[in-house]
């Protein structure tokens, strides 16, 4: 059978704002002791009223932005009733009839090929408190309860597991970029729920679908997706195809899902409006002012650095991964152009760049992924760096002692020409010297040139180590091949 997967996204993004949505609770209590960081307001305590935080609005409308939303001039909030003991007001305080923006599309790339990703909308509402499972007794942690999330439904348009799991990793990374959330998936401050159904290939009719719970990772989204598939193909195989809405839950261990309920129709969780939260007026105003605050994104950023830059696609992508990264990177090719003429510049720039480029991505990522650390953490600045880069550059030393610079720049702090004077690191280009060195070498293995004179070629490396030997790592590998090739032909 012909069949093809029809996949939508339901994604919670937990808001990083110093308080909470309603209240002047710390927003920041993931390390904290159980339940205490609470107040009467977010453990909904009978008579308290909520007080809408101003920057949930901001976070979610420059999210909203980013997602190429519209934002609704007025939106309202309304009471979705349901009963769980983690939500000891008996409601969640949510939108529904008038959220907070509608209508955008998001592009994500697979196989270089771009695919348009429709988002129905996205609407800010409040967290419960986490219900924990220990030794068979549930607790409830209420420092959850009230911290605000941005829910995002996005329309049924992807088709394969991976194309959800680059929609996720995407969104991540635009959430970082505009600092509203960690948008870290372990630790459930990025969420997401799969809607899934299959219909024959050139049908356009929609099956009832299967909603996917218990997602902790970008893998386990793609894996449950994955199963899911395989599992409805066999049902449609047998002539059993889902006939009615179910909710099945992941089960991470044996990558399978699991029925945990069957939905005859939808819940009705009898919306009304807050009545004690005013209904939101968002200006054009406001809105011009929140998108100035948005930083260029990932997108655009790439396709400037590979203009600007003259790299590489990957390497842009790379370099574009985290705005810290791409700060680092930008700052250092800033200060080499002090170190250079603008002549100079111009005419090795891309020489130059994919130097800075290759040494970022190549060497000060391995001791950086070393050190599990960020960029943003190390002791290098890109002013150092672009003295080190610069001294690469000018042969002042070879590869091998320049990874040696660099480790003790990391480990230091220290700038590179005290390294390089102190560790005696320079270079030897000097042709006079190497010339001599080369004749020693020469004349101390006579059986070894002889048979590189009778074609044994591969000697050369022989003879090149034990220059590199006697000098320390110094000499000028390239210089000093040539001068051997010469003297032994
Ligand atoms: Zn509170």
């Amino acid at each position: 059978m012909n069949l093809e997967a029809i996949i939508g996204l339901e994604i919670h993004v937990q808001l990083k704002t110093k308080s909470k949505m309603f209240c002047s609770c710390s927003n920041a209590s993931d390390d904290t002791k159980p339940n205490s960081v609470v107040c009467p307001i977010c453990l909904g305590h009978p008579g308290t009223l909520p007080n809408l935080n101003e920057e949930v609005i901001n976070y979610a409308v420059k999210l909203a932005l980013a997602l190429n939303l519209k934002i609704n001039p007025r939106s309202v909030f309304e009471r979705k009733n349901y009963f769980y003991p983690d939500l000891a007001h008996g409601y969640q305080i949510s939108q529904f009839e008038y959220p907070l923006s509608q209508n955008g599309f998001f592009i994500i790339e697979e196989d270089n090929k771009k695919i348009r990703i429709g988002i129905e909308r996205l609407h800010i509402e409040n967290d419960s408190a986490k219900s924990m499972h220990v030794d068979g007794e549930t607790l409830i942690d209420f420092n959850r309860a009230g911290t605000p999330l941005a829910e995002i439904v996005t329309c049924p348009d992807f088709r394969s597991p991976r194309q959800a799991k680059l929609f996720l990793q995407k969104l991540r990374q635009i959430c970082r970029y505009l600092n509203i959330s960690d948008a870290d998936m372990e630790k459930g401050n990025l969420r997401c729920d799969v809607n899934i159904s299959l219909r024959p290939r050139g049908d356009i009719k929609l099956y009832p679908k299967t909603e996917i719970k218990n997602l902790n990772s970008f893998k386990s989204v793609e894996k449950a997706i994955e199963y899911e598939i395989k599992r409805q193909t066999e049902l449609w195989e047998k002539g059993e195809k889902p006939e009615i809405q179910t909710t099945r839950g992941y089960i991470d261990a044996k990558q399978i899902t699991e029925l945990q309920r069957e939905k005859e129709e939808s819940n009705d969780y009898r919306y009304f409006p807050e009545p004690d939260i005013p209904e939101i007026f968002i200006s054009d105003e406001k809105i011009d002012k929140l998108q100035i605050e948005i930083p260029e994104l990932p997108d655009e950023k790439i396709k400037r650095f590979i203009n600007e830059f003259e790299i590489a696609l990957n390497d842009a992508e790379i370099l574009s991964n985290t705005i810290e990264i791409s700060e680092f990177f930008e700052n250092t090719v800033s200060e080499f152009q002090t170190l250079v003429s603008q002549n100079d510049y111009k005419k090795e720039k891309s020489k130059i760049t994919k130097l800075i480029t290759g040494w970022i991505t190549s060497e000060l990522f391995k001791l950086i992924n070393k050190e599990n650390t960020n960029i943003e953490n190390i002791k290098i600045s890109p002013h150092d760096f672009s003295k080190f880069i610069f001294e690469v550059y000018k042969n002042t030393i070879n590869s091998s002692n320049a990874q040696k610079v660099l480790k003790i720049m990391f480990d230091s702090g220290a700038d590179p020409e005290s390294i390089i004077k102190e560790n005696d690191f320079t270079q030897i280009n000097d042709e006079n010297e190497l010339e001599k060195l080369a004749q020693k070498i020469i004349n101390e293995n006579a059986a070894q040139t002889e048979e590189y004179k009778s074609g044994k070629e591969n000697l050369m490396k022989y003879f090149v180590g034990i220059a590199m030997k006697e000098t320390g790592g110094r000499a000028n590998p390239e210089i000093i091949e040539t001068i051997l090739r010469n003297k032994l032909k």
